[in-house]
Order: structure tokens, then sequence, then C-alpha cells
């Protein structure tokens, strides 16, 4: 099916459904987002959220994707008001030779050699610079960009299934991350439960430290706060556990070699993680309509988003 200038229905306004919103608003359709709740209040906000291919599957289709998304990213960062900025990332491993993934060395990845950064306890790592969007900014700018291009948002809905999008929308697009467990009846997605602790701004830290092996530590250092993490569990807890806290705090604060900042807020998400990999197809709902689906984009649904989008884009275009 070619859709001409159809109604499209969006289900999920995190940053997969904002993102598809604006492609396809900007696309020329008449484009209106469905979701539980928005931006602010989705797994989304409770990401880190930099560009890096992480928790995702399978990776042949992940890193063109991801790709296609830092160009965007890259171009957005040229205007403060999108939050995007760029911004280096340092890679590291606590036990091994770490490897440049050979998707990063057109990006001008380098191994660190000179000294290990910022504790001895690494035994390797490389840098590359990538966008880093401030989730308290970036969506809210998704959000004023769709409605610009004739959007419309609707919030507070929840469908039971797919099927309840009004029968004058030609085409219906899931973007309901981990809420496509029910929505679909996907048993292949699991909750890869994160938390992170949000804490006041650290002045000489320049650059993003990340380490995902055991434990999994990572400061990212944002206008006004910086964000230390973290977890990756498999769990639906969405309570935020201070104890986890605690220790999340304590190992940044270790690894960087500074006194405990002040913890401003804590959050927990729940990343979409698919284990038959990342769903993008499209497909037809019981009443005859087409679907596409869009979800299950683990620890990368920021990396993920404009690449994905677009490729939604152009199965129906
Ligand atoms: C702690 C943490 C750190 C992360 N860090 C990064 C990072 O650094 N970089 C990165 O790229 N990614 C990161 N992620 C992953 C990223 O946050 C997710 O992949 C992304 O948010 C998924 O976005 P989404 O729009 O698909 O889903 P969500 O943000 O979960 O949005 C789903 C939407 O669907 C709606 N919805 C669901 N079910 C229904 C229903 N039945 N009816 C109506 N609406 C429904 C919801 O209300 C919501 O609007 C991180 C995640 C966490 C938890």
């Amino acid at each position: 099916m070619i859709l001409i200038m159809g109604r499209v229905a969006i289900i999920g306004a995190g940053v997969s459904g904002l993102t598809c919103g604006v492609v396809f608003a900007e696309r020329g359709y008449r484009t209106a987002l469905f979701a539980k709740e928005t931006g602010q209040q989705t797994t989304s906000s409770a990401a880190a959220a930099i560009w890096f291919p992480y928790d995702a599957e399978p990776a042949k289709r992940v890193i063109p994707w991801a790709l296609n998304t830092y160009k965007t990213l890259f171009e957005l960062s040229n205007n403060s008001r999108t939050g995007v900025s760029i911004i280096e990332l340092r890679q590291f491993s606590r036990a091994r030779e770490i490897e440049v993934p050979g998707w990063a060395i057109p990006l001008g990845a380098s191994v660190i050699s000179n000294g290990i950064g910022h504790s001895l306890e690494f035994t390797s790592g490389y840098a590359i610079k990538v966008p880093l969007t401030d989730t308290t900014i970036y969506l809210d700018y998704l959000a004023a960009r769709f409605v610009k291009a004739n959007g419309a948002i609707n919030t507070n809905v929840c469908f039971e299934k797919l099927e309840d999008a009004d029968r004058k929308f030609d085409l219906v697009i899931n973007c309901a991350g981990i809420g496509a467990r029910d929505l679909v009846q996907d048993p292949d997605l699991e909750p890869h439960r994160g938390q992170v602790a949000i804490v006041s701004r650290i002045e000489n830290l320049p650059c993003a430290i990340v380490c995902d092996d055991a434990p999994l530590m990572y400061a990212i250092p944002r206008g006004n706060d910086c964000v230390f993490g973290g977890t990756n569990d498999l769990s639906s807890d969405l309570t935020a556990d201070p104890a986890t806290t605690d220790r999340i705090v304590t190992e940044c604060s270790r690894v960087l070699g500074m006194e405990r900042p002040k913890v401003l807020a804590e959050r927990v998400g729940l990343r979409p993680f698919r284990r038959s990999g990342v769903r993008l197809e499209r497909d037809q709902l019981r009443d005859g309509r087409t679907v596409v689906h869009n979800y299950g984009h683990g620890g990368s649904g920021f990396t993920l988003s404009w690449g994905c989008a677009r490729e939604v884009a152009g199965l129906v275009g």
C-alpha cells in the first residue's frame, strides 16, 4: 500500500512516536499522536540520552539506523534550542582490551593511549564525539516541531488494541515502547530496567564517561546537571530504590575521584528490549488497515530514532 497523503495515527509519544510524528507531519500527512503519557512522563525522559548503540539487536539493522540518526542529531546540534549538543564520549573497559567498533572508525573514534583517564581501574578505552540529547529540552522540541507541522497530540489515551484507532485513520504506527507487550501481545519484549541519579552540575567534567563492564557505570554531563548511572536488570518495577541511587552515586564519585554531588532526582525507565530484535515492519490490522510497528529499541531509542522513523515512512510512502 502506498499511502497518498492519508491520515496517520501514531500510538506512543516517547522519542520514537514523536520522531515518527515529525517525519510524517513534515511530509504533509495529517498525523495525530495518541498516548497514555507524553514526552516527560515516558521512558524516553529517563534516558541519559547519549548517541550510542547499546542493548538493541540486530547489529546489521541497528548500525545503519544509528548512523542515519547520528547525521541528523549532528545537524540539530547547530541549534541550541533543540537540546542536542556534541560531546566526547569516553568508553572504557575494566577487564579487557576494548576494541574500537568498525562503525566508530569513520566517525573519528580513537584509542585512549596516554593514561587511562579517570580511574586506574580502567584497562583500555576509546574516545568518540557523539550527539547528546538533553531530554528535558529535546522531547519538548520534537513535540513543538510536530505541532508546528500541523500534527495533533492526544494524551491520556490508552488503547487496548491497535484497532481502537479511529477508522478515519488509514495508517496506524505502533511506537508503544514497552507498552507493546500488552498492546500487541508481544512476549518477546523484555523490560530492561534502568535507574539513574540526576546530580548537580559537575564543573570539571568535559566529557561523558561510560563503562559497560559490571558494575555498569556512566557519568553524562548536561547543561544544567549530570546523569549518573546505572543499572540494567530484568524488572518492571518503576519505583526508584534509594539504596541503588546511593550505590550509583558512590561508584560514579569514586571513579571520577570527586566528592559526592547533590542528588537532584532519581529516575527509572524500562528499556524496551526485544529478544528477536527491534520490530520495524509492516503488517495488517484485523480490520484490514495497514500498521507499521516501530518498537523494541532497548537501550538505543534516541540513537535509532531518525533512522527508524525514516524507514517507517519509506515502508508506506
Ligand atoms: C536509564 C535509561 C537510560 C537510557 N539511556 C539511553 C541513551 O543514552 N541513549 C539511547 O539512545 N537510549 C537510551 N535509553 C533507551 C531509551 O530511553 C528507549 O529506547 C526509548 O525511550 C524508547 O522510546 P519509545 O518512544 O520507543 O518508548 P517510550 O518512551 O516508552 O514511549 C512509549 C509511548 O507509548 C505510549 N503507550 C504505551 N502503551 C500504550 C497504550 N496501550 N495506549 C496508548 N499509549 C501507549 C506511552 O504512554 C508512551 O507515550 C535509556 C533508557 C533508560 C531507562
